[in-house]
């Protein structure tokens, strides 16, 4: 029988250690997909994709990157500059990436799409499980990877591997806030 497909959209390497491993452990096979236009400055994006790329490798997984479009994200969240942290701004933020996953995994034919975003403790499951689930009803996993413990076995991994990790979300927005 056919091995299930995932397509798993990844917003950092160390979020996506356990992700991985735990989609792995569900049946399915695992192709990540790193699309983040809301990382500034260029520098901090690179940064993240090169240990998304490591731990891609670890896991022996194939990982492919969207384009890097901070323009087109700035656009999308323009009047929302000033929200806070898990406010509209995010929403907009998680929507976009998402709607440009399902985009990717339907071009790809690989029936379902998720995120790693749901692992964040900053972040709200249901919120998440919304958006994804408004894209596609049928194709998007709400997978909560906080569970079991999913946070920190990807603070574990991190440490072990001595992996670059971020001290804010991704925007300049969340860099300013610190
Ligand atoms: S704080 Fe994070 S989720 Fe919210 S808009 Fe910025 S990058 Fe996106």
């Amino acid at each position: 029988m056919a091995m299930k497909k995932v397509l798993l959209h990844i917003c950092c390497g160390i979020c996506s250690s356990w992700a991985i491993e735990k989609l792995k452990i569900d049946g399915f096979q695992v192709c990540g997909f790193f699309y983040n236009p809301n990382i500034q400055p260029e520098e901090e994006y690179f940064k993240r994709l090169a240990v998304a790329q490591k731990v891609a490798e670890f896991h022996r997984i194939e990982l492919l990157a969207g384009k890097y479009d901070p323009d087109k994200w700035q656009q999308e969240v323009k009047g929302r500059e000033n929200d806070p942290e898990g406010g509209k701004r995010c929403l907009v933020c998680f929507h976009f990436r998402l709607k440009e996953t399902f985009r990717k995994a339907v071009e790809l034919g690989i029936e379902h799409f998720t995120t790693t975003l749901t692992i964040s403790p900053h972040k709200n499951f249901e919120v998440i499980k919304n958006i994804g689930s408004s894209l596609s009803p049928e194709g998007f996993l709400a997978y909560n990877f906080k569970k079991e413990d999913g946070f920190k076995k990807s603070n574990k991994f991190c440490r072990e591997h001595e992996l670059y990790r971020q001290n804010y979300c991704g925007c300049l927005y969340s860099r300013i806030s610190l």
